[in-house]
């Protein structure tokens, strides 16, 4: 049985929209791919679950990039989710004792990127990282950038991951922005807490008591890496044909390891001429 998946509401008279993520397994395929610290694993898992809820709002087929790169221990992490909501994320540290979201050692700017599917499009926002948690970082980036009052909740163990997020719908005549800050109250009072081990609607129906809400079919999330071989020789290509026969000299084949889900792709020597002039070898994985 499918166990993750996102799940779109709306809040009718509010004037507010909302998605409801647990994505258990998804969080499980990426804590496998890489060794975490707890305290990187936390940030790292906040950022996979606010992925998901902001992929969700991609407006065409592409996908998003959630990126925080500082100077401290925590130097980079990258979240990517496309428009289908596959999933994948890494984090590299320097040391992992002293990681932690705000203060001193916080990541120094986070940077939110959409590409289309064919890449002709692409928006980039850079957001200073002056909050005490991703949820905070993300809704100052909507206030300032997108300009539509959103808010995030995030909670991330080493077994779950889950996630709400808020968003009041511009230009709606239903709703004032006291109800959005009343929802927003009554919200926090309960949230994240109240998001592990019941079903969506009885989490909704919890956080959201007494009020109509419209909820949507649930979608599937899952852990999905978009590395191919292709990919890999187009990136080694750039190398050129000098260096991709020094690496073969030295160890005697090219072995190139994807970060973010650990697939290997080889290359032997006699690949090299049909990698190079882009034409595969016969006995060489078909190139597209
Ligand atoms: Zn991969």
């Amino acid at each position: 049985m499918k166990t993750d998946r996102l799940r779109r509401f709306t809040l009718e008279h509010q004037g507010i929209r909302g998605s409801l993520v647990r994505i258990p397994e998804t969080w499980r395929c990426i804590q496998e791919r890489g060794v975490y610290a707890p305290a990187v694993g936390r940030i790292l898992g906040h950022a996979v679950v606010a992925a998901a809820l902001i992929g969700k709002n991609l407006k065409f087929d592409g996908r998003l990039t959630l990126q925080l790169q500082g100077s401290g221990p925590l130097h980079l992490l990258v979240v990517q989710c496309t428009h289908d909501l596959g999933i994948r994320g890494l984090a590299r540290c320097r040391e992992t004792q002293m990681v932690e979201f705000g203060g001193r050692v916080q990541p120094g700017r986070m940077t939110v990127t959409v590409e289309s599917g064919a890449k002709q499009e692409r928006y980039q926002s850079i957001i200073p990282v002056e909050q005490g948690s991703l949820a905070e970082c993300l809704g100052a980036y909507y206030q300032d950038s997108v300009q539509i009052p959103t808010a995030f909740w995030l909670d991330v163990d080493d077994q779950n991951a889950s996630g709400l997020m808020l968003q009041r719908l511009p230009g709606n005549p239903a709703g004032s922005s006291g109800d959005w800050d009343l929802v927003i109250e009554q919200a926090s009072k309960t949230l994240p807490a109240s998001l592990a081990g019941q079903t969506d609607e009885a989490v909704l129906t919890r956080v959201f008591d007494g009020r109509l809400l419209r909820v949507f079919k649930p979608q599937d999330v899952a852990f999905q890496c978009s590395c191919s071989d292709d990919g890999m020789r187009q990136m080694l290509r750039l190398l050129g044909v000098d260096e991709l026969h020094d690496i073969i000299a030295e160890q005697g084949r090219i072995e190139v390891r994807c970060e973010f889900c650990n697939h290997g792709y080889t290359i032997a020597e006699n690949e090299i001429p049909g990698l190079v002039h882009g034409v595969p070898d016969s006995g060489a994985t078909t190139l597209h």
